[in-house]
């Protein structure tokens, strides 16, 4: 036994030392030193579906599903029960014998995979959600009642935690399509108590309720060429991977309920009052102001009353890819048109009375905003409307056209200031993912920056467009700097799963943005910069954009290779930290044989003088003999050192006859050269923006790109020549790179030059023995004759 084990324990040591063989990992090393080797590793190979240039090929293809669905609400015990139809397009050229759903709910059930894989911590003080949540006893998760072909028969299926497989009878084949039917209801969630992305808020004032519902049917799971079915399971954390369709949605609610949605409402005729329906037709003229549909002082009245009937909104959606609404007596409802390009959009907010006057001021007018500035960097809106919801006390989640927003003011009214600039950030960063993920369509469950991080840069760029002092969150590249400088082994690179990363908010979020906006600012330029995203999102709009196909475009569109930058910001986890090493301040020697003595004997002066021995000596010795005896001086002693002699003035003028005009002048020229010496420190390369002050008070800003540090990742030195004298040298003097120590960004330049001489440039040829046998050969038959 023992000696089969080490047997076993050989095998293994043996296969790993294959596995690491020193020339090859030497190699991968030596190679993981170069920054700038391209990412043909770490990207998948082009194909015809995604290609080089990252467009979609010739063969792309994508999946459609479409819903036709009911459903209730039942305010008396907060459930919501519904049943749809699933019709499914298979545009893809394989057959299928099944279909995966995600059932998002069931990360509320008892015991759900998600609640036994997340980790907890006792802590002193603990609050008391934690605990309430800890108690829980709710029963939350879809209960689902049928899944049923067209004709009524049962389908097999099997859930398996937050997933559903659905069996088809017969293999779908490609382009055909698929119908089927599911009975389903779960038990609504309470916001404040599970802190969920959707589910109801209480309030205690006449017992009534703000239902902010999604993620609230069986739903298809993505499939394409990269994954299969996306069908990683639903943690918490990462996000949605969801196909396009359309959307037929009848929502029966308490018919005092004002109901907001993602689509169109296709029956205002049975759902609203002539009056709340006139004033929508105002709001729809309306492109300066805001009209209120309901008003407060109705929505106040609304809220005291309680009715038995009910009442069913319609809603339908074109090529969206899911499906949100907001439900409550409370609402206060006020729109405006919005006026882009060729079209208008209607801008609309629903709130409860506790968001005023902060709601009513600015809900409405930052989408109205965030539509305009948006549209100009990627694509114009093409939905019909978006919806702000008030539905939480902080934060803010996203639908198509419709998001649940946070940030209500203090009860009489006032409010701080970072509370104002947070709410219109969170209503245009909702809004904002409109974009991404909803129309450029990505998987947010792999891939969380690609709609939180393209999405809080366009937010940060619309901030910019509101106000000038607007207090920004995230977003400018200095923002990034505590964190990066953090500790390595709690950080993850960007590109890893939101529900692996250890950090998504930093990561997923604001290390994206700030990336961005040094390539917008500092690496690309703005022109480029622009240019090329918004090619990006042109190309995906209405498709599923995988992030070898934002790096792609990037580049494609841009011309500049980015490969270095993707690498290091967004595979890596390397911070930055560049330093000035040293400033060296040199002057050209002519060779004028008084300026050569002088800078000869300097220097021969300037070592002596520094020497602490004899430095002490100037003290200690009082007289030297030479000094005491006075014959002991000669020729040496009385002849000025720095006179110059003939054969000195013969060899300079041979020296000068020996240039060209054209080297003369760079002879004369005057400059003052500086070698700066600069330091990798961080790890990550970045462009050197240097800002160069001036003995006479000018300053000069020079701009070097990143490509400086191709050969080398530590260190790497350059030459700038002025006619002016150095004063002090600053790197990033701006703040663009996120460089995490400024300590070693400044260098005070030496008050003394030195000088290096000039020699003709010398072609290395190697020894011309056939000339040189010449010569002998004419000086043997001279001394002959
Ligand atoms: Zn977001």
């Amino acid at each position: 036994m023992f000696k089969k084990s080490i047997w076993i324990g050989f095998t293994f040591i043996f296969l790993f030392a294959v596995l690491n063989n020193p020339v090859v990992s030497e190699h991968v090393e030596e190679q993981q030193e170069n920054q700038f080797r391209q990412l043909y590793q770490e990207l998948p190979t082009p194909n015809q579906y995604r290609m080089a240039s990252g467009a979609p090929g010739p063969m792309y293809w994508q999946q459609r599903v479409d819903y036709d669905m009911s459903v209730e609400i039942n305010e008396e015990n907060q459930r919501l029960s519904g049943e749809e139809t699933i019709t499914y397009f298979n545009n893809s050229p394989n057959s299928l014998s099944y279909l995966w759903l995600q059932l998002d709910q069931n990360i509320r059930e008892k015991d759900s995979l998600p609640e036994m894989v997340s980790s907890g911590r006792i802590s002193d003080p603990m609050n008391f959600m934690y605990l309430q949540r800890l108690h829980s006893d709710f029963d939350g998760g879809f209960k689902i009642e049928y899944v049923r072909d067209e004709n009524g028969n049962d389908l097999s299926y099997k859930i398996v935690s937050t997933m559903m497989r659905v069996d088809l009878p017969v293999d779908l084949k490609p382009e055909s399509k698929y119908s089927f039917r599911i009975k389903w209801w779960y038990n609504i969630n309470d916001r404040q108590k599970t802190h969920g992305r959707s589910g109801f808020i209480y309030y205690e004032e006449n017992e009534n309720y703000v239902f902010a519902i999604a993620q609230f049917f069986p739903r298809l799971a993505v499939y394409n060429e990269m994954e299969g079915w996306q069908h990683k399971q639903f943690l918490g954390n990462g996000e949605f991977a969801l196909p396009f369709g359309h959307y037929k949605v009848r929502i029966t609610v308490p018919s005092d309920h004002i109901v907001g949605a993602t689509g169109t409402l296709k029956n205002p005729e049975k759902t609203l009052t002539s009056d709340q329906r006139i004033r929508l037709d105002q709001a729809e003229d309306s492109t300066r102001d805001t009209v209120l549909i309901v008003t407060e002082e109705e929505a106040v009245q609304n809220e005291k009353e309680r009715t038995q009937d009910k009442k069913t909104w319609i809603f339908e959606a074109e090529n969206v890819r899911d499906f949100a609404f907001a439900s409550s007596r409370k609402f206060i409802w006020d729109a405006m048109a919005v006026e882009f390009g060729k079209r208008t959009v209607l801008a609309m907010s629903y709130y409860d009375k506790s968001g005023n006057p902060l709601w009513e001021k600015y809900s409405t007018k930052a989408l109205a905003h965030a539509i305009r500035v948006y549209s100009k960097f990627t694509f114009e809106y093409p939905y019909p409307k978006a919806i702000s919801i008030l539905a939480a006390s902080g934060g803010g989640m996203e639908y198509p056209m419709i998001a649940f927003n946070g940030g209500i003011p203090e009860a009489d009214g006032t409010y701080s200031e970072r509370l104002k600039y947070s709410l219109i950030g969170v209503i245009i960063h909702e809004f904002g993912h409109n974009f991404f993920p909803m129309i450029v369509n990505t998987d947010e469950r792999q891939w969380a920056w690609m709609d939180e991080g393209l999405n809080t840069f366009l937010e940060y760029l619309s901030e910019q467009e509101w106000d000038r002092e607007f207090a920004q969150r995230s977003g400018p590249a200095y923002t990034m700097v505590r964190y990066m400088k953090g500790e390595k082994k709690y950080m993850s690179p960007i590109m890893t799963a939101p529900d692996i990363d250890m950090s998504v908010g930093s990561n997923a979020y604001s290390k994206t943005a700030a990336g961005l906006n040094i390539l917008r600012e500092t690496i690309m330029g703005r022109e480029l910069f622009d240019y090329a995203f918004k090619e990006f999102a042109q190309r995906w709009k209405f498709k599923h954009p995988m992030p070898a196909d934002f790096f792609r475009t990037m580049e494609d569109a841009s011309g500049i290779d980015l490969d270095w930058f993707w690498r290091g910001w967004f595979f890596g986890t390397g911070h930055v930290d560049i330093a000035i090493d040293d400033v060296k301040w040199y002057k050209i020697n002519t060779g004028e044989p008084e300026l050569a003595k002088a800078i000869e004997r300097q220097e021969e002066n300037s070592l002596r003088d520094k020497y602490i021995s004899n430095i002490r000596n100037k003290k200690d010795i009082e007289k030297t003999a030479v000094e005491k005896d006075q014959s002991l001086l000669d020729f040496y002693d009385k002849y000025d050192l720095l006179k110059v002699t003939p054969q000195e003035e013969k060899q300079y003028k041979k020296y000068l006859e020996s240039l060209t005009e054209e080297e003369k002048k760079i002879l004369d020229s005057g400059y003052n050269y500086y070698e700066v010496t600069f330091s990798n420190i961080g790890g990550m390369v970045m462009p050197l923006i240097l800002q160069f002050e001036f003995k006479d008070g000018s300053e000069e800003v020079r701009r070097i790109p990143a490509e400086i540090w191709r050969h080398t990742n530590d260190q790497v030195k350059k030459v700038f020549a002025f006619k002016r004298e150095l004063k002090k040298v600053t790197l990033d003097p701006f703040l663009e790179t996120a460089d995490v120590e400024k300590r070693n960004n400044k260098w005070t330049v030496q008050e003394q030059p030195d000088y290096f001489k000039l020699q003709k440039f010398q072609r290395r040829n190697g020894k011309n023995l056939m000339q040189e046998f010449k010569e002998m050969e004419k000086q043997e038959k001279k001394e002959k004759k």
